[in-house]
């Protein structure tokens, strides 16, 4: 029989399974904010075994809040490649200058003032302030939307603010307030390994008993998750130019995810386009102003996938006779071949150079 709604018992339960079962993680050994927040920005979208990696650099080279604030954002970006998502990596060295600015260098010890910094939401505004301060804010991730919602049977939608309301409540009257900290990551930890997505471990859960998902043969019925995404398709075309022993490159500066990294000069679609449908187009006369070419490769064709968007990009590498006058458009620049690597440049470019 399901012993519903016991939220202080679900709680020692959790905290005891967290003391047998929790991940032994590098930034669980510390409670300073600094090595706190740089491990939540970089697990908000990556896993745990892809970021620890990142984490020992970032820390090294970076090892404190002032160190951060005043190195190169070009640095910042190249010690991030290959993790993705760089708004991220752009709003923590934002909010190291407002820490240094704005709280003379200490990270705030608040859970307003922590999420007054750029980047900084909810969630992980909780996670630092309960880790690092002891503030007894609940942790409300993607993991323990799932957990909740299968505990307390919440047929509501997980993405409708009146689902979201609900497990909020209710995780935070499951928080143990003199250890917010260790039960965020209880609960955290307790969804990435038991209550996961697909095939939870229900069998082997310490929870089964206080579980109305699992009483009720609701488990894959829950969460409730009715949002749609509508998915938009983008056409990049790359040209790896080789000329006279360089290539070509631009910053970008569009305001999206690859905002100031590096990339060989580009040519977005509306549709998928081949090489003879690409150069009767305005913007490859536009690139190559009529130069011929010595050869033209086309070397991989990935789909990369975002939340909303679907990249699909092919890269072409094009040799330029050097002899002819070749004069690329205004934004766009030459680099030594050999020195392709020293950019920061977003995965799709890194993925291509890796081939090279
Ligand atoms: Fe999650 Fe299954 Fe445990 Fe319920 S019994 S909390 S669904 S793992």
């Amino acid at each position: 029989m399901t012993k519903r709604y016991n939220t202080s018992i679900i709680t020692a339960v959790l905290l005891n399974w967290y003391n047998e079962e929790g991940r032994d993680l590098p930034w669980r050994e510390t409670t300073d904010p600094y090595r706190i927040w740089i491990s939540e920005i970089i697990l908000q979208q990556t896993r745990v075994a892809q970021g620890k990696d990142y984490y020992f650099r970032l820390i090294e080279r970076f090892p404190n809040v002032e160190s951060l604030a005043i190195a190169e954002e070009n640095e910042i970006l190249k010690l991030w490649q290959g993790l993705g998502y760089y708004t991220r990596a752009r709003n923590m060295h934002t909010a190291a200058k407002q820490i240094m600015n704005n709280f003379n260098g200490i990270f705030p010890a608040t859970h307003s003032d922590i999420l007054s910094l750029k980047g900084i939401g909810e969630y992980t505004a909780a996670a630092i302030a309960s880790i690092a301060f002891n503030e007894p804010y609940a942790v409300v991730d993607g993991n323990v939307l799932r957990v909740i919602a299968r505990l307390f049977g919440i047929a509501l939608s997980i993405h409708s603010s009146e689902g979201k309301k609900a497990i909020k409540i209710l995780a935070q009257s499951l928080l143990d307030i003199k250890n917010p900290g260790r039960y965020n990551q209880a609960v955290m930890d307790f969804g990435a390994l038991i209550c996961t997505p697909a095939q939870p471990q229900c069998m082997r859960c310490v929870l089964q008993d206080y579980c109305i998902a699992f009483a009720e043969n609701r488990v894959n019925k829950l969460p409730v998750n009715n949002r749609k995404i509508t998915l938009k398709n983008r056409y990049f075309h790359y040209f790896h130019i080789q000329y006279n022993g360089s290539t070509f490159l631009h910053k970008r500066d569009e305001s999206d995810i690859w905002k100031n990294l590096f990339e060989f000069p580009l040519i977005e679609t509306a549709e998928s386009l081949d090489f003879t449908e690409l150069e009767k187009t305005e913007a490859f006369r536009r690139l190559f102003g009529g130069v011929s070419f010595l050869s033209v490769d086309q070397y991989i064709s990935v789909k990369h996938q975002l939340t909303h968007q679907s990249i699909h990009t092919r890269f072409y590498r094009i040799i330029i006779p050097d002899d002819i006058p070749y004069n690329p458009p205004v934004g766009i620049f030459t680099i030594k071949d050999e020195l392709l690597t020293d950019y920061p440049v977003s995965r799709l470019m890194h993925k291509y150079i890796e081939t090279i």
